[in-house]
């Protein structure tokens, strides 16, 4: 198979694991947020990845994680969401990796693509992935609040906190700011906002 179709293929089979790991998360929140009229959400348009949503947010561990858009992934080799800066080699070894957590998996696809996912049990939402990715122009790793595991504070400490606006209240109809194909799919799922 020539390269780039196969790469297409593989990217499509990636693209359909991850988009119902996140639209089945987001599915979920749905019928709990439904019960509220607005909940907390970030605008990744906004956010300038401050890290203040992992140290401000009530919770312990943070309610905020990173997601990861596969269709707007590039699958690089040299994933600056994943390698420190400078790393000496471009492998596993946690020298090399940028998450504070070991949060981000590397899986070879086929030469030169990795697949990056998100354990997000380990994730604490401090954005240096997020920031990375952005930094290599891409941007398909990103902030977002999992409304399975935010309290929908009535004052939210990181919205009190967040220097760029990003963090504010939208509808509980729509209440997941999606990028990519995955968020696409995710908006067709939503009912009709009431006029
Ligand atoms: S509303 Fe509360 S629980 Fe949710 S992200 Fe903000 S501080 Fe954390
Ligand atoms: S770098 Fe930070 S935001 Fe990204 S996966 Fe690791 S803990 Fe989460
Ligand atoms: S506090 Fe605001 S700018 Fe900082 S990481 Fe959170 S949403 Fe982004």
């Amino acid at each position: 198979m020539e390269k780039h179709t196969r790469r297409q293929f593989i990217r499509s089979v990636l693209q359909t694991a991850a988009g119902l790991s996140v639209v089945g998360a987001a599915g979920a929140a749905l019928s709990r947020s439904q019960r509220d009229d607005l909940v907390w959400q970030i605008d990744p348009e906004k956010c300038t990845q401050c890290e203040k949503c992992s140290i401000n947010c009530v919770l312990t561990e943070s309610a905020v994680k990173a997601v990861h858009s596969y269709s707007m992934c590039g699958y690089c080799d040299l994933c600056s969401g994943y390698l420190e800066p400078g790393a000496h080699s471009r492998d596993t070894g946690a020298e090399s990796q940028l998450c504070p957590t070991g949060a981000i998996k590397r899986t070879f696809v086929e030469d030169p693509y990795f697949e990056y996912t998100i354990d997000e049990k380990l994730c604490i939402g401090c954005g240096k992935c997020v920031k990375g990715c952005g930094s290599f122009g891409n941007g398909s790793l990103y902030l977002q609040v999992r409304h399975d595991r935010c309290l929908n504070c009535n004052e939210c400490a990181i919205a009190r906190a967040c220097p760029a606006q990003a963090f504010r209240r939208v509808p509980a109809s729509t209440p997941y700011i999606l990028r990519g194909e995955e968020g696409l799919r995710y908006a067709k799922k939503l009912p009709e906002k009431k006029a």
